[in-house]
């Protein structure tokens, strides 16, 4: 019954990352994949996380029973206070739902999905994607039937924020549109609003009654500091603008394969946040039943206990430290040593883990084809990929394409 199923087209990325394992070539570079790397190149376990994970395997009550269908409760009321801030007032006035969730993918999703049942939409289900977006963003939302329209964002000529643009399409939207936002390390530009924008954001999605939908896939990765990087998704909040918050960990925790994530929902009221958890809980019922443990727990162990998270934050600085370290001396590499032709400030102004070079499609291939450095058509580069030992085979061969 199957003779007739078409051929999906392979996910680029993971692709990319199969080409690279496939490559026998000695100086090779991986710079697609999202995934934090040491300085070896190797994927790290943090040192947070390794012994959050002895504790976990040696306490004596552990048992594998399900956890609530909301997930498990000292992980995701921890986790709102990660995002919203531990003195929170929406958490305080008991306005807020969090919900654990397949990662930030799953979270992405139950808010799609609890969006295209229970937002009124002012017309068809449409949500705004910033152009570019994280590409799983229009299949998440195509998934739940909420039709995907972009907003400009990058602007190819400043290698920066598309403000106007941006700003242009919210005063236009219909009132009551649905904006997704990047909370901070925009994928895949690096390019985030400044504080200025961001409350001019907040001023026309007040004026407009627009809900923002924040994505928070890379907390502490933006400027190493977990306040620092919630700053506008907080700033949202104090000042009433309609909203979720997706949150992952794998980022942050380099806990990529544990999925662990939370959907945070804040509603005007307690009255409405209960109804919300209700509406929430039946949806993830249908889905996954119950969140898996073993994540959550270990995360858990973080948030809670004041030792751990201190070393959790020494741990965020050390990856966020390496990756702007990256910048700097890919910097110094194309501007002082090999002068490469163009401007290349952005590479030193764009925040997180990736960068968008400016570089052609072209281009791009040529790196891929010629020098064996892995990186995606649209000229995005993985700064963690970057590292002392292959940062200046790179930035010899970026200046050759670049130079044609
Ligand atoms: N949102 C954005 C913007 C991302 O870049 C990612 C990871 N690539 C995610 C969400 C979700 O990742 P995960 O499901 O692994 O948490």
């Amino acid at each position: 019954s199957w003779q007739n199923v078409p051929l999906a087209p392979p996910d680029s990325i993971f692709q990319l990352t199969a080409a690279y394992k496939a490559d026998t070539f000695e100086k090779k570079v991986n710079l697609g994949v999202g995934a934090y790397r040491d300085d070896d190149g190797k994927p790290w376990v943090l040192p947070v996380v390794k012994k959050a994970e002895a504790r976990l395997l040696s306490s004596p009550n552990l048992d594998h029973e399900y956890l609530p269908i909301t997930g498990l409760p000292e992980y995701t009321s921890a986790a709102a206070k990660l995002i919203l801030g531990a003195d929170s007032p929406a958490i305080a006035e008991g306005r807020v739902t969090s919900v654990q969730t397949i990662s930030g993918t799953g979270a992405n999703h139950l808010g799609a999905l609890f969006a295209s049942r229970f937002y009124s939409f002012n017309g068809p289900k449409q949500v705004f994607l910033s152009n570019p977006t994280w590409a799983n963003h229009f299949a998440i939302f195509k998934n739940v039937g909420v039709e995907p329209l972009t907003y400009p964002y990058y602007d190819p000529k400043t290698i920066g924020l598309d403000y106007e643009g941006f700003v242009g399409s919210l005063t236009t939207a219909a009132p009551k549109s649905i904006f997704l936002l990047h909370a901070c390390a925009h994928n895949p530009t690096g390019v985030d609003p400044t504080k200025e924008q961001w409350n001019k954001i907040a001023d026309v999605m007040l004026e407009k009654g627009h809900y923002a939908f924040f994505d928070c896939a890379y907390q502490g990765f933006a400027s190493g500091n977990l306040d620092n990087d919630a700053w506008a998704v907080r700033e949202f909040v104090k000042r009433g603008v309609p909203m979720l918050v997706c949150q992952s960990f794998a980022k942050n925790a380099g806990l990529y394969g544990e999925r662990v994530g939370a959907l945070h929902v804040i509603a005007p009221t307690k009255e409405a946040s209960d109804r919300v958890k209700s509406q929430l809980s039946v949806l993830q019922r249908s889905e996954i039943s119950n969140p898996p443990t073993y994540g959550a727990r270990i995360v858990s162990i973080i948030l809670n206990e004041p030792e751990m998270f201190t070393e959790w934050k020494r741990d965020i600085e050390t990856m966020a430290g390496r990756i702007i370290e990256m910048r700097k001396q890919l910097f110094h590499l194309l501007t002082v040593e090999l002068k490469t032709p163009g401007n290349w400030d952005h590479i030193i102004n764009q925040i997180g883990m990736f960068s968008f070079t400016g570089i052609s499609p072209e281009q791009s291939k040529a790196l891929v084809d010629k020098a064996h450095v892995y990186l995606t058509a649209n000229g995005r580069i993985s700064m963690a990929g970057l590292n002392t030992k292959n940062v200046r085979y790179f930035a010899e061969n970026l200046d050759k394409v670049v130079r044609g």
